[in-house]
């Protein structure tokens, strides 16, 4: 039986676990492990790749914003590409959402009010009537997720950190004080520490580890591709209503992506999109703007998933030693990746993170435990 040696093993090469083992891999021997046989093949590759500072709860906000310097300026060498382009963001509020949109406001940070006469010349197909105010924010941006993903995994690579594909992590036990990990393949992984980065999937795998689940809630979201002829949308902003019900975007430069905004409870497997979910998708796109749909392109489902009160879950386990927990990232796991990384590689190491002690408490992880 092949055996390997680590100090750290990072279950699911997502962008969670690519970060995190890219971190980790300054100061620690680490490998990272994926089921399947490419990573990304999960939810980090069926993202609408848009970087919000308006969105979640307080502790996403937070790390939001504190992966915008990373996404805006990489370091040298990281990427051939760049990270992110810019792309506003625009809420239309319907007369029915209008309590909404001023707390949205009130709320909002680089956000603000901008005229309806305005939106009609940035949206020339915004149906006079949808909206009666609306509100924009413009440092926002696209996010290359392909070309962010494969930076943090050259990196692992380039410091000395191991990939391993086709390796579904299965019995997971404890020896002499290492864990000993068995993957698909046959092969054998001793570590001191686990870094639980398993998506959709991290309460399985807790559960084999013997460690209790966080009640994680992976919830199925669907994204639709259209030709929105005659328009050409490319320098459209991102389109949001107040209740966040449905979305679109600019998608390359001819196609817009919709989405109903839909979170269906679902369990862990390769989730599929719902003919009903693609088609509300049309409808609640088209009481907005007056595009004609003759066909659906493409549509796709991935899975956000959520932790019982929708912040996110990064840090040690309640219970038992040297687990640690990186899950959780709803809809927010792509535009917090970088400081995600950084924060569970602090928490790992013992080193003081740059969080406030408010925002360590929300995302702790300990917080579920009865
Ligand atoms: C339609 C849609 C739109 C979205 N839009 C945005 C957006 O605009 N901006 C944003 O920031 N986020 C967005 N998200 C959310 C974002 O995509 C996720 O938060 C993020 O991809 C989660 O990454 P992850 O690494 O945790 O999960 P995943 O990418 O699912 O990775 C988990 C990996 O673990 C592996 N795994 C599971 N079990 C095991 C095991 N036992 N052994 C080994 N490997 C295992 C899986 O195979 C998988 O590859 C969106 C998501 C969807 C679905």
């Amino acid at each position: 039986m092949e055996t390997h040696e680590f100090d750290v093993l990072v279950i699911g090469a997502g962008i969670a676990g690519a970060t995190c083992a890219a971190h980790l891999a300054v100061d620690h021997k680490v490998a990272l492990i994926e089921a399947e046989e490419s990573a990304g093949y999960h939810t980090t590759g069926r993202s609408a790749a848009i970087w919000i500072q308006n969105y979640g709860a307080p502790d996403v906000r937070a790390l939001t914003g504190a992966s915008r310097d990373f996404l805006v300026n990489p370091p040298a060498g990281f990427s051939d590409i760049p990270l992110v382009s810019p792309r506003k963001i625009v809420f239309l509020s319907p007369a029915d959402q209008l309590p909404q949109f001023e707390v949205m406001l009130a709320e909002g940070i680089g956000l603000h009010e901008i005229s309806m006469a305005s939106l009609h010349e940035m949206i020339p197909a915004l149906r006079p009537g949808y909206a009666v105010r609306g509100a924009i924010e413009d440092d926002s941006f696209d996010l290359d997720v392909a070309a962010i993903h494969q930076g943090f995994l050259r990196q692992l690579k380039t410091l000395g950190g191991a990939l391993a594909l086709r390796s579904r992590s299965g019995r997971i036990s404890r020896e002499s004080g290492l864990w000993r990990v068995e993957v698909t393949g046959g092969a054998v992984y001793h570590a001191k520490t686990i870094v639980n980065a398993a998506g959709a999937w991290g309460d399985e795998v807790a559960t084999h580890a013997g460690v209790s689940p966080l009640g994680l809630m992976p919830k199925r979201r669907t994204g639709v591709i259209i030709d929105p002829q005659p328009y050409l949308p490319a320098d459209w902003p991102m389109i949001n209503d107040i209740t966040h019900s449905w979305y679109c975007r600019p998608e390359a430069r001819t196609k817009l992506m919709l989405s109903p905004a839909d979170e269906t409870d679902d369990t862990p497997h390769d989730v599929q999109p719902d003919e009903l979910d693609v088609a509300i998708a049309v409808d609640r796109m088209q009481q907005a703007l007056d595009i004609e749909v003759r066909r659906v392109e493409h549509s796709w489902a991935g899975l956000r998933t959520f932790t019982p009160d929708r912040s996110l879950a990064f840090g040690w386990d309640a219970h038992v030693e040297n687990f640690m927990w990186c899950v959780g990232q709803g809809g927010y796991g792509i535009q917090t990746c970088p400081a995600a990384g950084r924060l569970v590689a602090d928490l790992v190491a013992g080193r003081a993170p740059e969080f406030s002690e408010d925002i360590i408490a929300r995302v702790d992880p300990r917080r579920f435990a009865a």
